[in-house]
């Protein structure tokens, strides 16, 4: 049997090693048969400050919302989606409400609450009450420690936010490999917007790669250049929400101008990635921006598919668990027709756009 370059998993040594499963250094973790993308650039050259050194070891923690098995919708294949919390933007018709704050909260289902007090007894500081058999949640007493969760036994109280670093997680992530190898998927880091967590992302995309693991990066490029240029060559793929053009119509939908994420789009031209773009089609919001998206896209080269993501609502029970209130809430917003979406691709197609279904 040959010498074969290996990498130590926490301590990142390369090794050329016989028949070894263990690395030499003093931690003496398991190595893996492959190098990853960073064991490619000259290590000797890199700093080695304190934060250097954490980053190295994957210790960086990340929030997250949760972990999604078996996704077919979030890139190539078949793919786990880790959904990070925290996101710059406030998109009116957002269904994703609890990836909104980077910090960590609960949700109140009160609909499927049994009013079994078992929540009451867990918490430490009297946010849940049950009075004349109804249950009280203050949010206001919330420390958010995620202890009531765990004696529900009825769904009813989801934690949102919990914390972990690459390495703990990455033993869940790669549970379907077998899958991701045979259906050509992988796993996709999406939110909230995982570059507000850039560090986490490219501490986590690296020990991916280094396990032979596709992925993808979901992102709507609301972030500082540096945040994105940290998982620039460890993102097999981008997934880009593009909402709208005109930059006045895009702050007053979404919270926030648009031209950052146009110049970050274009980097990711010029550096040559693989970008999937998804629209969401809202009428009565952003449905007449499409000729002005399909006109941009249209001077990219990047951009390897667009879907055509039309609006839905079935997440206002997210947002009454949060206290939250739903911005589309009193605003008519139809859901749009077949036609309605048919014609919004038709758009894109005229400008030579491949549209994926
Ligand atoms: S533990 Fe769950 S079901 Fe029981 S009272 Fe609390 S929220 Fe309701
Ligand atoms: S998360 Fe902790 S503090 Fe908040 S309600 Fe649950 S047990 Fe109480």
């Amino acid at each position: 049997m040959s010498c074969r370059p290996r990498y130590c998993v926490r301590r990142r040594h390369i090794r050329r090693t016989m028949r070894r499963s263990r690395c030499a250094c003093a931690a003496g973790t398991s190595i893996s048969p492959r190098f990853p993308a960073w064991s490619r650039t000259n290590l000797s050259a890199r700093p080695k400050t304190r934060q250097a050194t954490e980053t190295e070891n994957h210790m960086t923690k990340g929030t997250y919302i949760n972990i999604k098995r078996f996704e077919i919708h979030d890139g190539d294949g078949m793919r786990t989606t880790l959904f990070l919390k925290g996101c710059p933007l406030r998109c009116k018709w957002c269904h994703n409400p609890e990836g909104l704050s980077t910090k960590p909260e609960l949700g109140f289902y009160a609909h499927k609450c049994t009013v079994c007090g078992r929540c009451a007894a867990a918490c430490p500081t009297g946010a849940h009450r049950i009075v004349d058999g109804v249950h009280r949640f203050d949010r206001a007493k919330c420390i958010a420690c995620g202890k009531c969760e765990s004696v529900c036994f009825s769904d009813a109280l989801i934690f949102y936010g919990k914390r972990a670093t690459a390495a703990e997680l990455l033993p869940k992530l790669l549970e379907d490999k077998a899958f991701y190898d045979h259906s050509g998927g992988g796993v996709t880091l999406s939110g909230g917007e995982p570059l507000l967590q850039a560090d986490f992302c490219r501490e986590l995309l690296t020990a991916l790669h280094g396990a032979g693991v596709n992925t993808a990066v979901d992102t709507c490029l609301a972030v500082p250049e540096a945040n994105l240029r940290k998982v620039i060559g460890l993102a097999d793929s981008f997934l880009v929400d593009v909402k709208a053009i005109d930059s006045d119509l895009h702050r007053s939908l979404c919270g926030l101008p648009n031209e950052r994420i146009l110049q970050n789009l274009r980097l990711l031209d010029a550096l040559h990635q693989r970008v999937e773009i998804r629209i969401p089609f809202v009428p009565g919001q952003n449905a007449g921006e499409m000729e002005k998206i399909a006109d941009f896209l249209a001077t990219l080269t990047c951009v390897v598919g667009v879907r055509v993501l039309p609006y839905h609502n079935l997440s206002g029970t997210k947002y009454e668990s949060l206290d939250l209130r739903y911005p589309l809430a009193a605003v008519d917003t139809p859901i749009p027709t077949a036609a309605e979406t048919e014609a919004a691709r038709d758009v894109l197609a005229a400008r030579g756009i491949r549209v994926l279904r």
